[in-house]
């Protein structure tokens, strides 16, 4: 292709939200096969809202909001967002936790008013040997049924709470995973979310592939073991967990409503957000490509 018709098809694409790093990235976009979407903010619009309290048995609701809270209050994650907002509407002001951590992909620990209290995924409290009581093993299988995520609560050595959240697919969603598979790509759905979300999910937006329970570390180890089965991949994300395997990836795309460390790793960005504008990029290359050998 020249160079005059690759600055084209770059300019096109800003045209149409798409924004390319440099005219040389329509050539990898042209010859990818497989397009890896994150779940969180890519397939779904990451903004979540608490669904559903379920405090274990002897605890009561507000005790269980109010340490969830308070730690979650701390953390920017969508979950963590959806906890601390609900939590505060429903309580008022939360106390500041007196310690906080930050587990990648798994959850939060800290003190709250003198208490440990751990938020996050039940195989992270189960590391510390706080297991759910059957009651709370059961909303959450349920909630996950439902496509939800449920999160467990744990303080001062035991489980105590599951709190359940929703996030919503974006309108767009399927019909831009329709698209891809019209150009002859392969979807794939990655994320950290339990399996059973990520499941609902991807069939909800007609994905059959789906690589779920990924800590954040690991997406860039998926994204290699891929390309190591000969697949030339693009992945698209929005999260600074996403980072690593957008720039692994033999194209990588941001949501442009995604993170800056997202958009700087990547090699386009879909400023609006919406997941169609992928299989917009993926076209524009073949045709700007295309048109010029
Ligand atoms: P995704 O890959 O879909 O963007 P993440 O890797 O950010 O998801 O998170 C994976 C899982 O880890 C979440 O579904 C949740 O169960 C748990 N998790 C991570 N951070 C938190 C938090 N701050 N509070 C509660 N749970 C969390
Ligand atoms: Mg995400």
């Amino acid at each position: 292709a020249t160079p005059t018709a690759l600055l084209v098809g770059t300019g096109r694409g800003a045209q149409l939200g798409i924004l390319i790093r440099g005219p040389e990235i329509l050539e990898s976009t042209r010859r990818v096969d497989t397009v890896v979407l994150d779940k969180t903010g890519t397939v779904t619009t990451g903004r979540m809202t608490l669904t559903a309290v379920h405090p274990a048995e002897g605890v009561e609701r507000a005790e269980l909001l109010r340490l969830a809270g308070a730690l979650e209050d701390a953390s920017e994650h969508p979950i963590a967002q959806a906890v601390a907002t609900a939590a505060t509407r429903e309580l008022g002001a939360l106390p500041a936790p007196e310690d906080f951590t930050n587990i990648e992909g798994r959850g939060v620990q800290g003190v709250v008013d003198g208490h440990a209290v751990i938020v996050g995924r039940a195989s992270l409290l189960a590391d510390w040997s706080q297991h759910l009581p059957s009651a709370l093993a059961e909303a959450k299988a349920e909630a996950e049924r439902q496509g939800k995520t449920a999160i467990a609560v744990g303080w001062d050595g035991a489980a105590r709470g599951v709190l359940v959240v929703a996030d919503t697919v974006k309108a767009t969603s399927a019909q831009a995973v329709a698209q891809l598979v019209g150009l002859g790509l392969t979807p794939v759905l990655l994320t950290g979310d339990n399996r059973a979300v990520a499941e609902q999910i991807a069939a909800e937006v007609g994905i059959d592939e789906v690589i779920a329970e990924v800590l954040p570390a690991d997406k860039v180890a998926v994204v290699r073991r891929l390309q190591d089965e000969g697949r030339v991949v693009a992945m698209v994300g929005d999260g600074v967990n996403d980072a690593a395997a957008l720039a692994q990836a033999d194209l990588g795309l941001a949501m442009g409503t995604g993170t800056d460390a997202a958009i700087e790793a990547s090699d386009i960005t879909l400023v609006r957000g919406d997941l169609r504008s992928a299989a917009d990029a993926i076209r524009l290359s073949r045709r700007t490509l295309g048109t010029i050998k």
